[in-house]
């Protein structure tokens, strides 16, 4: 259900909620949980807008307490014969701005091995944080790398990314090459305005563009989402399902598998 009102985890570890995209999914929110942290500012992020400085110093939830946490919820689905698809780091922001994330990881990892070993480790990652070697090599070790690319050229990739780090549509798809194709690309589209600017990404122009960087890319799998919840910004409007699936056979036809939702 779409409602008007943007939306914060309280909690480090949250559902297990049913995701088109991941299965039964079992999310966990490296973020604080009073108030969204991320480097990005997206229009349609369902956090709302950053109010949290990426200056300032963040009290991190400490990494002894995410896997005492994680290890609860664990178990608590082992009691009840739930089996989760994915342990999935999502959330109130970026989580690989969490100093510990490395750890934290191998915790999961760890954690996973004991008590599902069938799961698998997912995170949705905005890729800011590739210039650091112990995030790329971290990264590799989950098996879901699911990484944000909404845009085509730098002028959308600014319009609907509002990224804080000085960082170009360029520099995220060279970063990307480190995962050597393990890797799946997340693309939101949509369009509306934003501080009176008309934007839209579902465009002729911008879509030709994106086509572009998955050839580069060769990402394993491409999904394809739009709006489903209440966004920051609240001019946008949802694509339509037969929209998606005609940007959809387009990136078919690179021999790149694609999900819809
Ligand atoms: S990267 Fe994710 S959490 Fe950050 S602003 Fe964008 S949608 Fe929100």
């Amino acid at each position: 259900m779409q409602t008007s009102e943007t939306f914060i985890f309280d909690k480090i570890i949250f559902g297990p909620v049913k995701s088109r995209r991941l299965g039964i999914s079992l999310g966990i929110n490296l973020l604080p949980t009073d108030s969204k942290l991320c480097n990005f500012n997206c229009i349609y992020c369902e956090c709302g807008w950053n109010k949290l400085s990426t200056r300032n110093k963040t009290p991190f939830h400490p990494i002894s307490v995410v896997r005492e946490n994680l290890e609860e919820a664990l178990k608590h689905l082992k009691e009840k014969n739930i089996l989760p698809d994915a342990i999935t780091f999502a959330g109130n922001g970026e989580p690989t701005m969490h100093p510990g994330f490395s750890a934290i990881i191998d915790d999961t990892i760890a954690l996973r091995n004991i008590y599902f070993p069938n799961s698998k480790v997912a995170v949705l990652t905005n890729a800011t944080m590739l210039n650091r070697p112990i995030v790329v090599k971290t990264l590799k070790k989950v098996d879901l790398k699911i990484f944000k690319l909404d845009a085509g050229t730098e002028e959308t990739f600014q319009s609907i990314n509002q990224p804080k780090s000085h960082r170009s549509l360029q520099w995220i798809v060279d970063h990307l090459q480190y995962f050597n194709r393990d890797l799946i690309v997340q693309s939101m589209f949509l369009k509306g305005f934003c501080n009176g600017v008309f934007i839209n990404n579902t465009s002729e122009k911008n879509v030709n563009s994106w086509l572009r960087l998955l050839q580069t890319i060769k990402p394993k799998q491409v999904m394809l989402y739009s709006i489903d919840r209440a966004t920051a910004e609240k001019e946008l409007k949802k694509i339509s399902k037969e929209k998606l699936d005609e940007i959809a056979t387009k990136v078919n036809e690179l021999g790149i598998e694609t999900m819809v939702s």
